[in-house]
């Protein structure tokens, strides 16, 4: 079953600047989709107006339309469609520096929710992460990149998705973690169903885990299909994946 539909969105900046021109992308429930893409082709634009995270004054979904668990989500606040389900992890570990990381989980619960659910929760985290539980009683501004970098991810978990949607996860990683952190979105969706649209400039690693991919180029997707598939084709071989 498709879990979140895009259906020939456009979103336009500064209402002159089409960034996205009639994008139209299907990620069934539980999957693990790759948007791929240079610096500048509309990925990290594209998952914003999923969340909702587009700047209102700033850029707007002007055309198309986007469905998430077959209902239309035009107009619904960004703070529902976490209720429903979408979590978006932006670009850039923003984590808070100055919180332990049990405490930053902690943050990004409801004060509402049942404290054992909430403990449960946390202890399933540390579990997906084990570098982070290591590093359990350092503030966050003195974790690695990486491990900021999974305290992101940890934290948008804590909510409990159906979607999470991973803007660059890779940036900036030694190509160790950039393993490390790629296993570990991998089993995420395999043990806990979370669908992932997974936005990456490192093709390579994304096409090893996703089952499809889309290739944006100036606002549109040029090709779309299987990811051994595109992984496969020549000219995204010479333009992403380095030649070979
Ligand atoms: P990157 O990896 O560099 O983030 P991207 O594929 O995610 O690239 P976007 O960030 O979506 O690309 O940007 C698409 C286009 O929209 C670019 O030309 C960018 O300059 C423009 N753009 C992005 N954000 C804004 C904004 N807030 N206001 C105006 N234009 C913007």
């Amino acid at each position: 079953m498709t879990l979140l539909a895009l259906n020939n969105v456009e979103v336009v900046y500064d209402r002159v600047f089409l960034a996205v021109k009639g994008v139209s992308i299907d990620v069934p429930e539980g999957g693990l989709v790759a948007l791929l893409g240079a610096n500048g082709a509309g990925k990290s634009t594209t998952l914003k107006a999923v969340s909702g995270l587009l700047k209102p004054e700033r850029g707007l979904v002007s055309r198309g339309d986007i469905h998430f668990g077959g209902d239309s989500i035009a107009g619904v606040e960004p703070a529902e469609r976490v209720r429903r389900g979408i979590v978006h992890v932006l670009e850039g570990r923003r984590v808070f520096e100055h919180l332990t990381p049990a405490e930053n989980l902690l943050a990004a619960t409801s004060m509402h929710r049942n404290r054992a659910k909430v403990a449960t929760l946390i202890e399933r985290t540390f579990d997906w992460f084990p570098s982070l539980a290591a590093r359990k009683a350092s503030k966050a501004g003195y974790l690695s990149g990486g491990e900021q970098q999974m305290l992101a991810i940890g934290r948008a978990l804590m909510t409990e998705p159906r979607l999470i949607l991973l803007d660059e996860p890779s940036l900036g990683l030694s190509p160790r973690l950039v393993g490390e952190i790629f296993a570990i979105i991998r089993r995420i969706n395999q043990e806990a169903g979370v669908a992932v649209l997974l936005v990456e400039q490192n093709a390579t690693a994304a096409l090893a885990i996703a089952e499809t991919a889309y290739l944006l180029e100036n606002g549109r997707v040029v090709m779309s299909g299987p990811a051994a598939v595109i992984a496969d084709n020549p000219d995204v071989k010479n333009a992403y994946l380095g030649g070979d």
